[in-house]
């Protein structure tokens, strides 16, 4: 009986496709399996999503090749990113593009190919052969140099030489090639302590039972962790991780990217046996990535710790998802397929009957909403381990202070006195301020002129380090004027400030303090982060200064003081989500104090004192931050009341760009049905990003599933002009 496989093609189309697979085959290809196929001219990569007994396609062709031995995804991934292209209206290709790693698509990738000396018979060697053939005798000596074994590459760069030359060289036996070794660990060279399980406090151990009790059952309903900071929250995943690798199960555990940090990875590497662990890292070299992948589809791994996309990692007999921090926003991917890993990891928990563990101390509307109703479970832990005292929160009025010293304030006069407390006591502070550089814009006095991006309409970053002017959003730089671009006037100030202008200020107020700062600008080389974590843990630093790099589960105790520089920063911005996410970063940042003996204390600067998200943050108040925030969101139709669609269009042309979401727009308007509300196409807030004008449409809606079937139907049946483009966004998070 002939087969036939259905497969989809990395292209970008939504047609399944279907091959005959050659008798020779027919035991290796399966359903998830990647093959190679004729396409066009072409042979094109695809995966195999069904095979069928009959086709009657016209024109079949028969399968080119092979590109896995075994089937990369299972029937449980396939399912998930079926779901995925349907509810976040994006090709099937793309959603299988997403789940596996470029190294694992492709079916392998090149191993390095390294060298080493073989010393004895070389030295005999070189004195006769630097007279026979002296450029080989040249390369060998350079090889002989080494302390250790060279890339072929390198050593090719290193002698100016030949492949050839060095071909030549191993076929004598005078250097030895091997490949890069098979499984390389990341995390090599770092020793751990291993850590015993804690006695959990009866407020864990309730919460442990649920949730092994919900492994053991197969309960895929999520069970929403709303802990406050310190509570313990992961010792208890720590443990429900235990209970599923004593089953010979297998887990897996979401982090938001900006925590996956040495400090959040050391604690499952030290709890647990090291081979059991695989850590999906950004960071990770495609070989790396390919080695750890496999291991856990080998099943000696068992335990999956990643960023959004690790809800993907082929963990065998998978038992418990961890999300944890499930409202960080860093879940959401800003690109094609726009999809929100802790909602996708609901779904993987009911696609295959596992466990699903979401925690945060300041869980997201949607998931307390879901909790509220019912959908998910709800767990609490409202003390923290050994009844720390949650920090106290003072608020500093910065229009009083302003009153008093008739100038902008930077660093109050309490805060100011409450570091200086702090390093008279040898305790260390942090102080927070989301905003990099040095100024947030420049500015002429006399005319108004802001220095804007050339491509983007939003005002340009001075940073002092560089003495330059730049884009947060492309990176565009400039030379900082000296007179204003306008109107010549020389009376162009700076104006705001960001983390560098913080950093110079308080080593000013404090000229022998140890002072380190944490952002992007300063962490961009790829170990800056872990030393500065090593020196600030060590007692080496007294005041970290940082973003939200800074914000996110660091656990130091003798951090007492945390100063929260400017409240206002991401408050008032259009977006509905504004006040959810200042509360959530109030809370979090609050949190870093006080962990230790000795309480915390928290001063948040505010020229808006009397906001909710401040109020509520201060006095630990989620609840009522809770209720307030959710009586404004139903009242106006937000999320998690409603689903939120948005319809991006860009074009470098303006004209085009509207005139394209103008006929979207009316298309939708044909098709959608009454129930759905649909907006009329307006300009984004930020109009201009990257040189692209920006066009927004938004619906909302109550079924996301139909509504995106109807867009994509109506995109799919439209064809635009080339240099527009067009994006759907299912539960948007950037409306900006
Ligand atoms: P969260 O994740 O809720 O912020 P952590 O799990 O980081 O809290 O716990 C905070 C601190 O308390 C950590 O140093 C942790 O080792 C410690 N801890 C957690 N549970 C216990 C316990 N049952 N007994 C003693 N210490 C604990
Ligand atoms: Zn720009």
């Amino acid at each position: 009986m002939p087969h036939y496989a259905r497969v989809v093609t990395d292209d970008p189309t939504n047609k399944e496709l279907d091959y005959l697979v050659p008798a020779q085959w027919e035991n290796k290809v399966h359903v998830g399996s990647r093959v190679k196929v004729p396409l066009r001219s072409r042979n094109s990569f695809a995966t195999v999503v069904e095979l069928v007994g009959e086709s009657t396609a016209p024109g079949i062709k028969t399968l080119a090749g092979l590109a896995s031995e075994e089937p990369v995804l299972d029937s449980t991934l396939l399912r998930l990113v079926r779901w995925m292209a349907d509810y976040y209206c994006c090709p099937l290709s793309t959603a299988i593009r997403c789940a596996l790693p470029q190294v694992i698509r492709s079916g392998g990738f090149k191993r390095e190919r390294w060298l080493s000396v073989n010393r004895p018979a070389a030295q005999e060697i070189l004195a006769q052969l630097a007279k026979r053939a002296p450029r080989q005798a040249e390369v060998l000596q350079v090889a002989l140099d080494q302390p250790g074994p060279i890339r072929w590459t390198d050593l090719v760069g290193l002698a100016a030489t030949t492949d050839r030359t060095v071909k030549h060289l191993v076929n004598q036996g005078w250097l030895a090639l091997s490949f890069e070794n098979a499984e390389r660990d990341p995390y090599r060279g770092e020793d751990y302590v291993r850590t015993e399980p804690l006695s959990l406090n009866p407020g864990q151990s309730k919460i442990l039972t649920i949730a092994t009790r919900a492994v053991d059952r197969g309960e895929s309903k999520p069970i929403l962790l709303h802990g406050i900071t310190g509570s313990g929250k992961t010792e208890i995943y720590l443990q429900a991780i235990q209970h599923c690798l004593d089953l010979g199960r297998g887990a897996l555990v979401l982090v938001p990217e900006i925590s996956l940090t040495p400090q959040t990875v050391e604690r499952f590497k030290s709890r647990f046996p090291r081979d059991l662990i695989a850590v999906l890292h950004s960071h990770l070299s495609a070989g790396e990535r390919h080695d750890e992948w496999h291991r856990l589809r080998r099943g000696a791994a068992r335990v999956a710790i990643g960023a959004r996309s690790a809800v993907f990692a082929p963990v065998q007999d998978l038992a418990l998802i961890v999300v944890d921090e499930e409202h960080e926003s860093s879940y959401k991917q800003e690109e094609t397929p726009r999809y929100h890993g802790r909602d996708l990891a609901v779904v993987r928990g009911q696609i295959q009957g596992c466990a699903v563990l979401l925690g945060s101390a300041t869980p997201s509307l949607e998931s307390y909403h879901n909790a509220r109703t019912g959908k998910y479970e709800l767990a609490r832990l409202t003390a923290r381990v050994d009844d720390r005292q949650l920090p106290l929160i003072r608020v500093i009025d910065l229009r009083q202070e302003f009153a008093k010293t008739r100038h902008p304030t930077i660093l109050s006069r309490r805060l100011t006195a409450a570091v200086e407390d702090r390093l008279q006591k040898q305790e260390q502070s942090i102080l927070f301020l989301n905003r990099r550089g040095f100024a947030s814009s420049l500015l002429c006095a006399k005319c108004g002129f802001v220095c804007e991006c050339a491509n983007c309409s939003i005002p340009l970053t001075f940073h002092l380090a560089e003495n330059r002017l730049k884009c947060h959003l492309c990176g565009y730089q400039a030379v900082a004027p000296k007179k204003c671009p306008n109107c010549a006037d020389p009376g162009i100030r700076y104006s705001g400030y960001g983390t560098e202008k913080v950093v110079e200020l308080v080593q000013k107020i404090f000229p022998t303090a140890r002072i380190s700062r944490m952002d992007a600008d300063s962490m961009s080389r790829k170990d800056a982060y872990r030393h500065t974590l090593g020196a600030f843990r060590s007692g080496k630093i007294d005041i970290l200064i940082g973003t939200q790099m800074i914000a996110k589960g660091l656990d130091f105790p003798k951090v007492t003081l945390v100063g929260i520089i400017n409240a206002d920063i991401g408050l008032h911005i259009p977006d509905f989500r504004a006040g959810e996410r200042t509360f959530q970063l109030l809370t979090q940042v609050a949190g870093r104090a006080g962990r230790g003996e000795t309480p915390g204390e928290v001063f948040v600067q505010t020229a808006t004192p009397f906001s909710p998200s401040i109020q509520f943050a201060r006095h630990h108040d989620f609840e009522g931050f809770w209720e307030q925030e959710s009586e404004f969101r139903e009242r106006c139709d937000y999320p998690p009341f409603n689903h939120l669609v948005l319809v991006h269009v860009k074009s470098e042309h303006q004209r085009r760009a509207e005139f394209t979401a103008e006929t979207i727009h009316r298309r939708l308007n044909e098709k959608i049905e009454a129930t759905v509300i649909l907006h009329p196409p307006v300009p984004a807030q930020i109009e201009r990003i990257k040189g692209f004008y920006r066009y927004h449409i938004l619906l909302r809606t109550r079924s996301t599933t139909k509504l995106s079937r109807t867009i994509r139907e109506v995109i799919d049946g439209l064809s635009f002009p080339e240099d527009v483009q067009v994006n759907v966004d299912v539960d948007p998070y950037q409306l900006l």
